[in-house]
This record gives structure tokens, sequence and C-alpha cells, in this order.
């Protein structure tokens, strides 16, 4: 088995989103350990799509599915540089960091 084959194989491709079946994190993200660390589930899901992925890109779902890993929900955004971001104070339990989406991958 491929680490991409035992990969997909911890993920339930049988709904509309693929959701990672594995170890999750506390953030409630999916981890897997992945070219010797620790990675998120999503981010590898990611990288499999054949798409590249740059240190301090940040890997989100755009259907809100922390554990969802299917390529077409994934987009990358940047971490904003702090100020002009700053709203009302929230909590940082649910909410990962802040981000800047970019535009979606042309088809
Ligand atoms: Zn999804």
């Amino acid at each position: 088995m491929t680490p991409e084959e035992r990969f997909w194989s911890h993920v339930d491709k049988r709904g509309e989103h693929w959701r990672w079946t594995g170890a999750t994190m506390n953030t409630g993200y999916g981890t897997v350990r992945w070219n010797g660390r620790m990675e998120g589930a999503h981010r590898v899901a990611y990288m499999l799509s054949g798409r590249e992925l740059l240190r301090g890109d940040i890997v989100r779902q755009r259907c809100k599915i922390k554990k969802c890993c299917r390529p077409e929900c994934l987009y990358v955004g940047r971490k904003l540089s702090g100020s002009g971001s700053v709203g009302r104070a929230r909590s940082c339990q649910d909410r990962g960091p802040e981000f800047e989406p970019l535009l979606p991958d042309p088809a």
C-alpha cells in the first residue's frame, strides 16, 4: 500500500463530503503521519490533488467541515499580517487563524 493509498483509506468518500476517519487534532482537523511528521489530513489531501502547498499556507474547507478532505472543498490562504483585520473579540477556541482566501484554481 502506498502512503497515498493508506491516506485515502482513512477517508470516507461515500458522502458529498469526504470525511477523515483517522486521528484528529484538538482543533478538529484530521491529522496523519506524512513524510515522517504529523500533517493535517486536509493539507495532505490538498497536496495529493496535485497542487503545491508552501510553508505558511493555510488550507481550509469551503464547506466548513474540518474533516472534509475532498479536493474540491479545499482552498489555500495565507495569514493576514495583523492590522486591518481586527474585529470584535472572538474565541480562539473554535476558530483558526485569520487568513486571506486566494482565488480558486482555474479549472
Ligand atoms: Zn467538503
